[in-house]
């Protein structure tokens, strides 16, 4: 019951906990550190003037009471300086609460000077605007402002009582002392809200944004892969590795294009069924994949029993060497299911990078030595030169 009521009164999912608290604690990084300068500044300053005023700092047990106060919030603040430089690495839920544990401090100390303040007829004057300093300067939740507040409340009207002239404003200081706790809470409480439902804005949207890139990018993986073999496809040729080229134009570094496919494969669709046909597409694209794997080679599915394989850096006899490689590999290839092996026939075409209107010239190329190795009687390769000097 009392976790249910603890998670209606938080703006953001149980699960972001700790990512909220996160960015919480570095909002209270700044603001609280902005209070701790201010009171380093004003407790020194204070110090500073009891020195130079006659009969110096310990003039009387009320100004030596300053003076030990004063002295000891400055304590208190470098040593709280000191914490939160020595735990920036630890979570946002320990730096939040180690903000708590100062704002308690100084409220403590707040109803100290107040008594104080008290026995010279000063009333709440610290007190008033101590309070909602530390509500609007640090970053609580709702509980620990209750706790904070609420102590102070109590402890204040525990003490002014017995003070002189505590009787006589007894009922003014009640009520101006709930007053000001209960302010204090309610500044502390819709600033954590506010703070605490923008950044949950804010990591949501980013979660959805990463969801979203992460889907596209899926998208764009599904988009140029062949569902059927597994390898790219035309779209990526024409995508990525045109570009590649693209950006390769001028380097001098030849790039060979194989175009390979597969012989008579009409035929033996016909034969042994078109599931054996797909069996046999996915043996051959896995002959391709582990020959692409040997280097800068890029392979895609071209279309039907078409593969084409960009070879970055390789020159002629390299490349007609490694699909003679690839020929005799693929022609003894089998699938589980043991259909026979096909042959292919592989057109190469090697020349430097090109202008982009060139790309279509160099799939063309190589297109026509596979027609020409078709043409020789099949299973073969056929290389055509250069398609361009290097200068
Ligand atoms: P060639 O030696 O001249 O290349 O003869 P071929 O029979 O291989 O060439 P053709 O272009 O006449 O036939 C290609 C065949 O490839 C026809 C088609 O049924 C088959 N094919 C294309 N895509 C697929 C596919 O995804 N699965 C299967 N099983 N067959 C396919
Ligand atoms: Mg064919
Ligand atoms: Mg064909």
């Amino acid at each position: 019951m009392i976790s249910r009521n603890t998670q209606a009164l938080l703006p953001f999912d149980e699960q972001y906990r700790g990512e909220v608290e996160t960015r919480l604690a570095e909002d209270a990084y700044r603001t609280e550190h902005f209070l701790a300068l201010c009171i380093l500044f004003m407790q020194s300053l204070l110090l500073f003037i009891f020195c130079f005023r006659a009969g110096g700092p310990f003039f009387s047990p009320r100004r030596t009471g300053y003076t030990l106060l004063y002295f000891l919030l400055i304590v208190f603040t470098l040593l709280f300086l000191w914490a939160r430089r020595r735990t920036r690495h630890r979570s946002g839920a320990f730096q939040l609460r180690l903000g708590a544990a100062y704002a308690g401090l100084v409220c403590l100390w707040s109803c100290a000077v107040t008594c104080l303040d008290q026995l010279g007829g000063n009333g709440l004057v610290v007190f008033s605007y101590m309070l909602p300093a530390l509500a609007a300067l640090t970053v609580l939740t709702l509980h620990q402002s209750i706790l904070i507040f609420g102590s102070a409340f109590l402890i204040i009207n525990l003490a002014l009582p017995f003070l002189p002239g505590g009787i006589h404003n007894l009922f003014s200081n009640l009520i101006n002392s709930f007053a000001l706790s209960s302010l204090s809470i309610f500044i502390a409480w819709r600033l954590y809200l506010s703070r605490a439902s923008a950044h949950y804005g804010n990591i949501l949207v980013q979660k959805q944004y990463q969801e979203l890139e992460r889907v596209n990018q899926k998208l764009e993986e599904l988009a140029d892969t062949d569902q059927l073999t597994g390898l790219n496809n035309r779209r990526y040729l024409e995508r990525h590795i045109r570009q590649r080229l693209e950006d390769m134009r001028g380097s001098c570094l030849p790039v060979a294009g194989l175009m390979v496919d597969i012989d008579f494969f009409k035929q033996y669709n016909d034969k042994y069924g078109h599931l054996a046909g797909d069996e046999c597409l996915r043996v051959i694209a896995e002959e391709i994949r582990r020959f692409a794997a040997q280097g800068d080679i890029h392979a895609v599915r071209y279309g039907g029993e078409e593969f084409f394989l960009c070879w970055i850096g390789c020159g002629t006899q390299e490349a007609q060497e490694g699909a003679e490689r690839l020929r005799k590999a693929v022609s003894v290839a089998q699938g589980p299911s043991g259909y026979p092996p096909v042959t292919t026939s592989i057109g190469i075409h090697v020349r430097v990078p090109w202008g982009n209107t060139d790309f279509e010239d160099f799939l063309r190329q190589a297109d026509s030595a596979l027609y020409q190795a078709k043409a020789e009687g099949r299973n073969r390769v056929v290389v055509k030169g250069w398609g361009a000097v290097c200068p």
